[in-house]
């Protein structure tokens, strides 16, 4: 029969990583809030302009607008993802390893990146 060892006390560094990435995330959180409130904002704008005149200059700005607000938001999207995961490969004991050749992260490129996955050579194609 298997006999599972509980896993170990998180170390400092590995807490430290945790609150880093909780940080992150809620900066992230935040940002997403207010470019889904500068997103209504802008619809609603569109929505007053677009009634009765198609020609309107302002058309063509909100939609660029429109288009800035949904790249930006796409962007911030991606990032929460990357922390969730981050958090995850944290849990795992897989944070500090490169999911490309398995060698060790520098910690300075994770206190720089928390959401990095692979080592520097591996980021900078260096090593294949
Ligand atoms: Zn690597």
């Amino acid at each position: 029969m298997e006999q599972s060892t509980p896993p170990p006390p998180p170390s400092d560094e590995d807490r430290e990583a945790a609150m880093r990435i909780e940080r992150a995330r809620d900066e992230a959180e935040r940002l997403a809030a207010s470019l889904t409130r500068l997103w209504d904002g802008v619809v609603d704008a569109a929505a007053g302009t677009n009634n009765d005149d198609e020609h309107d200059p302002e058309g063509s700005t909100l939609a660029f607008e429109r288009e800035q607000l949904r790249a930006r938001r796409d962007q911030v999207r991606a990032e929460l993802e990357a922390l969730d995961l981050a958090a995850e490969r944290l849990r795992e004991g897989t944070y500090r390893v490169c999911e490309r050749c398995g060698e060790p992260i520098a910690p300075a490129r994770l206190d720089a990146r928390p959401t990095a996955r692979t080592c520097v050579p591996c980021a900078s194609g260096a090593r294949r």
